[in-house]
């Protein structure tokens, strides 16, 4: 679900039409959609009220304290990664009693803080780590409420750099291997309180098998340590993804209905809750890319046109520095010309790059788009997620500017960076 359309062959967001967002706040440009955003929370929340969750954001996948700040005055939590994240949830107004603490590899000092903070829970991943919680806890006077971090060894049929749930990547802790270490930390680690149990199989799930696949694996372990830990939660995870192919059409009421390809909140919860309403436990969900996926576009203008007989190159000033998902993971967005009059006629097949010296520096190869030329600007679709944070600024490119629409206004989150900003805390 998203609120950006044509209209009269211009693409709008919301209220908005995008060309003139783009022109007067400059290109590349990340634009999103509040209302893409709630209303997807609120979807969410809805179809699986009867299992009254606790949704936490992860919020690697949009930490802009615009687009936080949002989900916090809804309620919502927050699935953090790091001591940075930590710090973004409170600029944003977010609680982080409502926030679970992941991640492989936390430092001392993002224990220390996660604790003086309140988090609800850590998800811990090694029995290292769990000892190290428990050490500082102890320093601290504390007991730190800790989740353990199962890994499921189910296969999420999803692209290998966004699989986690299997036994050849680093997450979790083996299936096999939890009861006892429940047993381990309940006799040994006296400064942890074992409040419940998580997963996480992975991203851009696009059918609700892997996840009760998951769920039922899950299930016997999980009531397991309910009876012996009297665990308070069990945290299934995040991974529901969106459409990309079609990000256009995804938008209207009708086809998000009657499309197969789309995973609906509704058929998300109706898959699990008939396995989860009974169990007694607080069910914690953490999704990232359903939140805010479909709800952001990376604008950009086209440059130069370049055909070199055996390939058609529409290079544009946006690059894999502000949006680096398909050099990274071969991903699809969806290119719209912004205005009506621009990319006419037959399609051709075109490669659309950026200037960055990378030859990884594309955005689509071969893709049939409509015939485009220097000035033109075109929305990259699906940008919401995974965008404007995997950006860096290689080659020296200072990082896009972020507008957040809310009806027909528009507002920046977040200002383009300077050269100033670039050498900021450098000296010669
Ligand atoms: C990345 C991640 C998520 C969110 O994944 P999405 O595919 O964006 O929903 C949730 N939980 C954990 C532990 C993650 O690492």
């Amino acid at each position: 679900m998203h609120h950006f359309s044509l209209q009269g062959g211009d693409l709008f967001v919301e209220g908005c039409r995008i060309s003139d967002i783009a022109r007067e706040h400059g290109t590349p440009l990340y634009v999103y959609s509040a209302a893409t955003i709630t209303d997807n929370y609120d979807a969410l929340a809805t179809a699986l009220a009867p299992l009254d969750p606790m949704i936490c954001f992860a919020m690697k996948a949009n930490s802009t304290l615009g687009v936080l700040s949002l989900l916090a005055r809804r309620g919502c939590g927050f699935d953090l990664v790091s001591g940075g994240e930590l710090f973004r949830v409170k600029q944003a107004g977010g609680a982080p009693h409502r926030c679970t603490f992941a991640g492989v590899g936390k430092t001392r000092a993002e224990i220390e803080a996660a604790i003086l903070a309140g988090v609800y829970s850590f998800n811990a991943e090694s029995v290292a780590e769990l000892e190290a919680i428990n050490h500082i806890s102890g320093e601290m006077k504390q007991r730190a409420p800790v989740a353990i971090r199962v890994n499921p060894n189910v296969d999420a049929g999803t692209h290998a750099k966004i699989t986690t749930g299997t036994y050849e990547n680093k997450f979790g802790i083996a299936f096999e291997e939890i009861a006892s270490l429940y047993e381990y930390a309940a006799t040994s680690l006296k400064n942890l309180e074992l409040r419940g149990v998580q997963m996480h199989i992975g991203s851009q799930i696009t059918e609700t098998g892997p996840f009760v696949k998951a769920i039922q694996k899950m299930l016997p372990l999980v009531s397991e340590l309910k009876r012996k830990h009297n665990i308070q939660f069990f945290d299934i995870g995040g991974g529901m993804g969106i459409v990309y192919k079609d990000a256009l059409a995804s938008g209207k009421p009708d086809w998000w209905k009657a499309n197969p390809q789309q995973m609906t909140p509704a058929m998300y919860a109706a898959a699990i809750i008939p396995l989860l309403k009974d169990l007694g436990l607080k069910i914690l969900i953490e999704p990232g890319r359903f939140l805010t996926g479909n709800a952001g576009v990376l604008v950009t203008d086209v440059l130069y046109v370049k055909n070199t007989g055996a390939k058609n190159f529409v290079i544009v000033d946006a690059a894999m520095n502000d949006l680096i998902r398909p050099a990274f993971y071969d991903s699809y967005h969806e290119i719209i010309p912004l205005v009506a009059s621009e990319g006419k006629g037959k399609l051709v097949p075109t490669d659309v790059v950026g200037p960055v010296c990378e030859s990884g520096d594309y955005f689509t190869k071969d893709r049939l788009l409509p015939v485009l030329k220097a000035g033109d600007k075109i929305a990259l679709m699906s940008a919401g997620a995974y965008g404007f944070v995997m950006s860096s600024n290689y080659n020296t490119r200072p990082r896009p500017a972020e507008i957040l629409v809310k009806g027909n206004k528009a507002t920046i989150v977040r200002k383009r960076e300077k050269f100033e900003d670039l050498v900021r805390g450098e000296t010669v």
